[in-house]
């Protein structure tokens, strides 16, 4: 799993887009974000830092 603060990441194989799938509670202040690129058919999970503000 890897940490990103950008909303949308690209796709790792090819510069896709990818798009925001599903949002799971995480530990405190965190949330773990599943994208999906419909290209490779392929999902992400990434650990979003929430912002307090
Ligand atoms: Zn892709």
């Amino acid at each position: 799993m890897i940490a990103l603060t950008n909303e949308r990441p690209m796709c790792p194989a090819r510069k896709h887009r990818m798009a925001l799938a599903r949002i799971s509670p995480g530990e405190r202040e965190l949330e773990e974000r599943t994208f999906e690129c419909s290209t490779c058919v392929r999902t992400e999970m990434l650990s979003m830092s929430l912002d307090p503000m």
